[in-house]
C-alpha cells in the first residue's frame, strides 16, 4: 500500500594530490594539524585558489554518467558554525554545480535494468575532524579543505536492493576512473539516505527524512528498513503529519533505530551567498577535451569480456565489478592462456586462498605469476592437482613458479624414454589383462593408465602415457 521513495547524497573524497583551495597535501597519515596553511586554517587575509585537478576529476565523473558539464560554474558560501570548520562556512556549489543531469544504470539479477537519474554533482570543501578524548575534544584540521564531489541522485530509488545496486555501481565507476579511493569505512565514500513513503500510485513527494553517514551496506539496508517502518507506523496510527518532519536523523546501530539529530534547518538558515573570494570556475573547450577522456567503464568492459573472451555474463560481471580484478584478469590473458583456466585459477583457486577480505591488488601472487602457473598446467609440466600445491606455497612463501615446481618435486615426467620403460614394466606384469584387452575388452585401457600413474607416483604426464600405451597395446 505504500511506496518507498529514496534519494541518495554521496560524498566522494577526490584523490587529488593537494587540497581544494590550497597546496597542502591531502594525505591523512600525518601528525594532526600539520597539513595546514593559512588558507585551510581560514586565517584572515588568506585567499582560496581553485585546484585544477578537482575540475578535471569532476568532469571525468560527469562524462562517465552522461551528464551535462557546466563549463562555467560558481561557488557559494554555506554558513554554519561547527568546531571542525575554522572558517564557520563551507565553500560549495549550490546554484550552478559543475555536473548536472546524469544517469546511472543498475542491473538486476533477473536481467532487467533501471536508469537512476543523477540530479547533480558539485564540488565542495570537507571539514576537519573532531576527536573526542574523554572529557576533552580536540580538532584535527588535516582534512579541512580536502575536495569532495557530492553526487546527488533524484528520488528514483524504491527499495534497499536498488540503493545497494546504485551505490555499488557508483563505487565501481569512481574506482574505474580512479578519482577517489571510495572507501566507506575510511570515510572517503559517505552516504546520506533520504527516505519518504507515499500511498502507491501517488505521484507527489511526501516529507523526507535524511539519515546521515551510515558506513556500511548492511547498516544502510537496516536504516532504510527501520525508517520506513517508523514512517508507515506513523501513517497507520494517524500521526504522520505530526511525527514525520523534514529532519536529519542518525542511525543507531546498537538500538537499530533512527534518532533525531537536529531539526533540519531551512535552507535560508545557511545564508547561502556567492563566494566572494573565488572567481567563477571556467573550463575552456581545450580543457574539456582533455578532462573528458575516460577509461573503459564497468558496463563496457563487461560487454567486451563476453564478446572477446566468450564468457557468460555472470562471470564477466564478477570480473568487472572491481577494476583491480578486471585488470588482473586481463593481465593474465595477455600471457596467452585459456579463458577457462584464467577464470578458474583467479576466481576459484586464488580468491579461496585469501584470508579475510580480498584485496587483489595486494595479492602475494601477481597476475603474471598466476598466468605462468596456468601455463605450466597447459604445457604439461605439472598436473592441475600439483598446481594447487604450488599456489599454496607461492601464497605463503613467495618465490617464483618454476623453482617452486622444482623444489616441491612436482614436475610431471613427460620424457618419453622414462615413461616407455614404466609402460613396458606394467604391460609385462599384467599379461592376462593385456590378453583380455586385445580380445576386445577396451575398457581396460584406463586400468593400464592408472597402473602407470601409480608406478610413477603420480608424476607421469597422463597425456603422454595415453599416447605411449595406445601404441604399445596396439
Ligand atoms: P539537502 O542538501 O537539503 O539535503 P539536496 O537537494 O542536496 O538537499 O538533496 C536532496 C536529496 O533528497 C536528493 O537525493 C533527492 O533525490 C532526495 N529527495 C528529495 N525529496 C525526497 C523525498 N520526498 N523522498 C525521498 N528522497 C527525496
Ligand atoms: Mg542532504
Ligand atoms: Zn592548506
Amino acid at each position: 500500500m505504500f511506496e518507498v521513495v529514496i534519494g541518495l547524497e554521496v560524498h566522494v573524497q577526490l584523490n587529488t594530490k593537494t587540497k581544494l583551495f590550497c597546496s597542502c597535501p591531502t594525505s591523512f597519515n600525518h601528525k594532526q594539524n600539520t597539513n595546514t596553511c593559512p588558507t585551510c586554517l581560514a586565517l584572515p587575509g588568506a585567499l582560496p585558489v581553485l585546484n585544477k585537478e578537482v575540475l578535471h576529476k569532476s568532469v571525468m565523473f560527469g562524462t562517465a554518467v552522461d551528464a551535462a558539464i557546466n563549463q562555467t560554474s560558481y561557488f557559494d558560501r554555506k554558513s554554519y558554525f561547527y568546531p571542525d570548520s575554522p572558517s564557520a562556512y563551507q565553500i560549495t556549489q549550490l546554484y550552478t554545480p559543475v555536473v548536472e543531469h546524469g544517469k546511472l544504470r543498475i542491473d538486476f539479477e533477473d536481467g532487467s535494468h533501471k536508469v537512476v537519474r543523477i540530479n547533480r554533482a558539485h564540488i565542495e570543501a570537507d571539514a576537519g575532524k573532531n576527536i573526542h578524548d574523554g572529557a576533552i575534544s580536540k580538532v584535527d584540521l588535516n582534512r579541512a579543505g580536502t575536495p569532495l564531489l557530492e553526487i546527488v541522485s533524484e528520488p528514483d530509488l524504491r527499495n534497499a536492493e536498488e540503493v545497494t545496486l546504485y551505490l555499488k555501481k557508483l563505487h565501481s565507476i569512481i574506482r574505474y576512473l580512479d578519482i577517489g579511493d571510495a572507501n566507506m569505512q575510511e570515510g572517503s565514500f559517505r552516504v546520506d539516505v533520504n527516505v519518504s513513503i507515499r500511498p502507491k500510485g501517488d505521484e507527489k513527494l511526501y516529507t523526507r527524512v535524511e539519515i546521515k553517514n551510515i558506513n556500511s551496506f548492511r547498516f544502510i539496508q537496516k536504516a532504510i528498513e527501520v525508517e520506513v517502518q517508523r514512517q508507515s507506523d506513523a501513517w497507520e496510527d494517524g500521526v504522520y503529519e505530526k511525527e514525520i518532519v523534514q529532519e536529519t536523523r542518525l542511525f543507531d546501530q546498537v538500538r537499530q533505530e533512527t534518532r533525531s539529530m537536529r531539526g533540519k534547518e531551512e535552507a535560508a538558515d545557511y545564508r547561502y551567498f556567492p563566494e566572494p573570494d573565488l572567481l567563477k570556475a571556467v573550463i575552456t573547450d581545450e580543457m574539456m577535451k582533455e578532462f573528458s577522456v575516460i577509461p573503459e567503464l564497468p558496463d563496457e568492459k563487461m560487454e567486451r569480456f563476453v564478446r572477446d573472451y566468450g564468457m557468460n555474463e555472470y562471470n564477466a560481471s564478477v570480473l568487472t565489478s572491481a577494476v583491480e580484478m578486471a585488470h588482473y584478469f586481463e593481465s593474465m590473458m595477455e600471457e596467452g592462456i585459456s579463458t577457462k583456466n584464467a577464470l578458474t585459477w583467479l576466481t576459484v583457486e586464488l580468491l579461496a586462498r585469501f584470508k579475510g577480505e580480498v584485496n587483489i591488488s595486494n595479492s602475494p601472487v601477481d597476475a603474471k605469476k598466476l598466468a605462468l602457473l596456468v601455463k605450466r598446467i597447459e604445457d604439461g609440466t605439472i598436473s592441475g592437482k600439483a598446481a594447487k600445491e604450488v599456489l599454496d606455497s607461492l601464497m605463503e612463501k613467495g618465490g617464483d613458479v618454476d623453482s617452486t615446481i622444482e623444489s616441491l618435486g612436482l614436475k610431471q615426467v613427460s620424457d618419453t624414454g622414462a615413461l616407455e620403460a614404466i609402460c613396458d614394466t606394467v604391460i609385462a606384469a599384467n599379461a592376462d589383462k593385456v590378453a583380455e584387452y586385445k580380445n576386445g575388452k577396451e575398457q581396460l585401457f584406463g586400468f593400464f593408465v592408472g597402473q602407470v600413474m601409480k608406478a610413477s607416483k603420480g608424476s607421469a604426464n597422463p597425456a603422454t602415457v595415453n599416447e605411449i600405451l595406445k601404441v604399445k597395446l596396439g
